[in-house]
């Protein structure tokens, strides 16, 4: 299932998708053709509602692709069993806005949880999660607990955790809506040159246009379509 170096981890070939039934029924997403890379980040802007947040839940094989296909580090996801989708799930590192850190575990406890499932022993696990501390630069909060953190903190503790298990994909949404516009740009530089050094890939939802100069490639939904996105013209528009 890896990927060979030319075959992008995430690509779709009209993809649609609707919520509802009968006349309920709202279609959001029109038919969507786009790609991520591996070792890029890559950005998604769209304006609110136009269907980011379930384009990513989509990809990280949390919902059923009702139409079109939807390629995700190599499997197919339309027609694919749960035990398929749950293989793709594995290898996917998952960072949202309410960052779910526990609040009775240390930084450091948090950063190993994932790596309970693994087959590393438990000194590895706790030298990998002090390591990837040290490199989102919370290697002096390691005995901390969550509440005794500042947000952007926080968003970094769930950025290692979700490091943790070496995924070859990160999805991320909306990960710096709480911090400011300085913790926001360093979380993107710092998912960036963590996935291109392990070749992994980044699709990033934001509105944050601050962002834009940290990534590798942009695209935009709207109107349940997505097209790829300039920063010049992003800059021209505010
Ligand atoms: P975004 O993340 O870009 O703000 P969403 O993907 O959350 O957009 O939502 C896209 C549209 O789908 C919105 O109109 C939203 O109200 C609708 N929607 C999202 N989730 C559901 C759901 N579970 N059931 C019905 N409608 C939904
Ligand atoms: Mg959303």
């Amino acid at each position: 299932m890896t990927p060979t170096p030319r075959e992008p981890v995430i690509v779709t070939s009209d993809l649609r998708h609707s919520y509802g039934q009968g006349e309920l029924r709202s279609q959001i997403l029109h038919g969507l053709d786009f790609e991520v890379q591996a070792g890029e980040i890559t950005l998604l802007v769209g304006p609110s509602g136009s269907g980011k947040s379930t384009l990513l839940t989509l990809v990280g094989a949390l919902r059923s692709v009702e139409e079109g296909s939807l390629k995700v580090l190599g499997q197919e996801l339309y027609g694919s069993s749960e035990q398929q989708r749950m293989a793709v799930r594995r290898r996917i590192g998952f960072i949202f806005q309410s960052h779910n850190l526990v609040a009775s575990l240390t930084v450091l406890q948090n950063v190993q949880l994932l790596l309970q499932l693994s087959e590393a022993h438990g000194g590895q696990r706790e030298q990998r999660a002090r390591d990837l501390l040290e490199a989102v630069g919370l290697g002096h909060r390691l005995h901390h607990y969550p509440d005794e953190l500042s947000g952007g903190q926080r968003q970094r503790v769930a950025i290692a955790r979700a490091l943790a298990p070496e995924p070859d994909l990160i999805l991320a949404d909306e990960p710096t809506a709480s911090l400011d516009s300085q913790s926001g740009q360093d979380v993107v530089e710092l998912l960036g040159s963590l996935c291109r050094r392990r070749q992994s890939a980044v699709l990033l939802v934001t509105h944050d246009l601050r962002l834009l100069k940290d990534a590798d490639r942009i695209w935009r939904i709207e109107d349940g379509r997505v097209r790829p996105w300039q920063p010049d013209l992003a800059t021209a528009e505010h």
